[in-house]
């Protein structure tokens, strides 16, 4: 049986084993306490055991005393920008972003819109531990309000980005397929780009969270978008996961061009017209680090983690970041990963580029990447990272989120897994050679330690 698994960024179990009632009522009731029986803002995803969970969330929420703003099927973006609008004290997302069909899970969100900071998850989790109730009399129960609005206040967020000319875009007529995989960007994606003037290709658009394939938008997983693309001879194809925080393309060609490359053309592009400053965290290509370089502009590296990247974002006022997995932040609509954000900059991006999404692709600096993991089964993790980085310490090493070693063209990122018996492997190089190469060697140091 897996186990549930509780991190910064929520908890996430299997429906039917790990993820029972008891645990989610438990949760809810430390999220309810954590937010002082505010209003909170309630959204999901769509998998098919999403509404017993938001039953059980919402009533739980009302029992406490919360005034609760149902927004029924979105993504996870919205719950965020739906906090700020309703200016609620907190938010939950029912989601387990890429996970398979099987698996739900809660993310929590505070005032702010933003996931909770580190700190603040673990109250939340040490409340749910010590099992203390918030439950209220009759006389104090929370209410729902429900509102059917959210996706299109995104949308309209979205159109507003400064860095769009959306008439042009509306008169370059792309033509655009989609893959929502059956998840919670089936309405937004594909109303966004109509908006946009696209002519829109859907695939697995509707929200029944019955996931036409594996739903990480990895290459591999991509199939369907890159046959819909070849055959209707589309400009661009997009992928999005169940939750719609990640945007990965597809090229004119149909082919892949890496989840990384989402961000580094969104961060061409705000560049080109806006210099500031930018994070991304410590496994991002170095593609997007070449362009802010270029520019001049301040580049920083926060610990994996979504919250970790919009804390140092927050922290340093940036104008742009993210994660390599498709995860654009764009603090200008909120400081969250946001799928619909990066369509909207991919296509500006392509109307100015004036090529083909092919030729955009090969515009920007070439990368590619490997993730592996290695075992190290009874062995210590932090006790063999501490040897590799005393080893190349004349190297340019960082030891914020495990241990990172740049080299000159290439780098490798070493992290324990905190579930596992595995250290993960993470190298990138100009050629693929160049990175299985580097990443095979550090398996080779880790399993000889
Ligand atoms: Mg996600």
């Amino acid at each position: 049986m897996s186990r549930l698994m509780v991190s910064i960024s929520g908890l996430r179990g299997e429906v039917g084993s790990t993820l029972t009632p008891e645990i989610i009522v438990r949760y809810t009731q430390a999220f309810a306490k954590f937010v002082k029986d505010g209003k909170v803002v309630l959204g999901r995803d769509s998998r098919v055991s999403g509404p017993f969970i938001a039953d059980l969330v919402r009533g739980t929420l009302v029992a406490s005393g919360c005034q609760v703003i149902d927004i029924d099927i979105v993504p996870t973006p919205t719950v965020q920008l739906e906090i700020e609008h309703h200016q609620a004290a907190g938010g939950i997302a029912i989601t387990a972003s890429h996970n398979p069909i099987q698996w739900n899970g809660l993310k929590f969100m505070g005032s702010d819109g933003r996931f909770l900071p580190p700190a603040q998850a673990q109250q939340v989790y040490q409340m749910a531990d010590r099992n203390q109730s918030s439950l209220q009399g009759w006389e104090n129960l929370g209410s729902v309000i429900f509102d059917d609005q959210a996706i299109e206040r995104h949308i309209e967020k979205v159109l507003n980005i400064s860095f769009l000319d959306v008439e042009a875009i509306r008169k370059r007529k792309f033509k655009v397929a989609v893959d929502t995989v059956n998840g919670a960007g089936g309405h937004i994606i594909p109303q966004l780009l109509e908006a946009l003037g696209c002519e829109v290709i859907a695939i697995n658009q509707e929200p029944n969270g019955r996931f036409a394939h594996t739903p990480e938008p990895l290459p591999e997983n991509l199939i369907q978008l890159s046959e819909a693309v070849r055959q209707h001879g589309a400009d661009v194809g997009f992928a999005v996961d169940p939750d719609v925080d990640r945007c990965a393309i597809v090229d004119n060609e149909g082919q892949p061009i890496g989840e990384e490359y989402t961000l580094a053309i969104a961060t061409k592009l705000v560049f080109s017209k806006q210099l500031g400053r930018m994070v991304v965290n410590m496994s991002t290509s170095r593609a997007s680090e070449d362009i802010a370089r270029y520019y001049n502009c301040m580049f920083v590296r926060s610990k994996v983690g979504e919250i970790n990247v919009a804390e140092k974002m927050k922290e340093i006022d940036a104008i742009i970041g993210g994660e390599g997995n498709g995860g654009v932040i764009l603090p200008e609509v909120h400081l969250g990963r946001d799928a619909p954000v990066a369509v909207a900059l991919t296509l500006q991006a392509l109307l100015e580029h004036g090529g083909t999404m092919k030729e955009l692709k090969a515009s920007l600096p070439q990368y590619e990447m490997v993730k592996k993991k290695v075992s190290i089964e009874g062995m210590d993790p932090d006790q063999i990272l501490q040897q590799l980085a005393d080893k190349y310490k004349d190297q340019q090493i960082n030891t914020l989120d495990g241990l990172k070693i740049d080299f000159e063209d290439s780098w490798v990122h070493l992290r324990k897994s905190n579930t596992e018996p595995i250290v993960r492997v993470i190298a990138e190089a100009p050629t693929l050679e160049q990175a299985e190469e580097l990443a095979d060697r550090f398996m080779k140091e880790i399993s000889e330690k």
